[in-house]
């Protein structure tokens, strides 16, 4: 138990591959989710109050709910419950991620706050704790709290950790605006009926596991791939301007980021990812574009806060 306040930095997420089933008798899909924790974070300071409280600073913290919906507050309840305890807590949130853009921003601040908070309270639960809490909160909070790279089956929650042999560039076009995830898989529900199609199992492409094995850019450009991203074009089809600015720029693969709207480039090198970026931000057809890494380390207790 500490008073002093305590800062968790956390990554967002791509999806490098996105496999959606058909849809399961409990509203879910089954997938393969190929999982990359990229260098966008958001973090979480935890600081000792009277009763559970939420802030949020960063340019999207106006469309960051303070109540009981935020996930970082769901998830200091769900530990102090197991723990017998009050949520005594104040939560600030300082918010880079873009938030209903598709990188886990909401699942990136529960992991966060989880590990603020085990931390603070001395409440020393087992890894295999916090991560039945964060299955329990949504099913990319898992991965949120270990980062790196994995694959996740089941709803994404069943991860299994995957070695990965290198740095790889990315960009990410943030829209203007959030795309609702449930939205997007009742759209790709939808599409796929309309075509009548017969929806395999979901499985990880043996490719794209070899590339990240091996660092291969190009090889993994050629194996991405996000079963969400039809649905998500039909409910924005602008995003298919940006998709297209970025591949013109010499991105090596475009893809809309789990269900959008964000969208992700793959670049050879950091000099090829800033171009992206800059053509992407001079096209109009995002809000920002942002360069960064990945793999990218999950939730980091880092002190003193960096930002605020
Ligand atoms: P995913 O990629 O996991 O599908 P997302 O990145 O598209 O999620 P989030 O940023 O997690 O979307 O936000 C989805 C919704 O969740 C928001 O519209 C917001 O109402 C709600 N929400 C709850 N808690 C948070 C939080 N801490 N940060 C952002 N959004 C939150």
């Amino acid at each position: 138990m500490t008073t002093a306040p305590v800062t968790v930095r956390v990554p967002a997420k791509v999806n490098a591959q996105l496999a959606v089933g058909p849809l399961r008798a409990d509203g879910f899909h089954d997938l393969a989710n190929v999982f990359l924790a990229v260098g966008l974070y958001d973090e979480v300071t935890a600081t000792p109050a009277d009763a559970l409280r939420i802030t949020v600073s960063g340019p999207d913290a106006d469309q960051v709910p303070l109540d009981s919906g935020n996930l970082a507050a769901r998830a200091a309840e769900a530990l102090a419950a197991r723990h017998g305890r009050r949520a005594d807590v104040h939560l600030h949130i300082a918010k880079d991620i873009p938030v209903a853009g598709g990188m886990a921003g909401g699942s990136a601040d529960a992991a966060g706050a989880l590990l603020a908070c085990d931390t603070l309270w001395g409440t020393g639960a087992t890894r295999d704790e916090l991560l039945d809490i964060c299955a329990e909160l949504g099913s990319d909070v898992p991965f949120s709290l270990v980062g790196g790279a994995a694959l996740g089956r089941g709803r994404g929650e069943l991860l299994e950790p995957l070695t990965v042999g290198g740095t790889f560039h990315w960009v990410f076009a943030v829209a203007d605006g959030g795309l609702s995830t449930p939205a997007v898989y009742r759209e790709c529900d939808r599409l796929r009926q309309a075509a009548a199609v017969t929806v395999p199992a979901p499985e990880a492409s043996p490719a794209l596991l070899a590339a990240l094995r091996t660092g291969d850019a190009a090889a993994l450009a050629a194996a991405v791939g996000n079963d969400l991203q039809a649905a998500a074009l039909s409910l924005r089809p602008c995003l298919a301007d940006t998709l297209r600015t970025g591949t013109e720029a010499g991105a090596l693969a475009a893809l809309v980021s789990g269900s959008g709207p964000t969208c992700a480039f793959l670049a050879e090198d950091a000099d090829a990812a800033a171009r992206i970026g800059k053509a992407l931000t001079a096209s109009g057809t995002c809000r920002t574009a942002r360069a960064t890494t990945a793999p990218a380390p999950g939730a980091t207790v880092v002190a003193p806060p960096t930002r605020r």
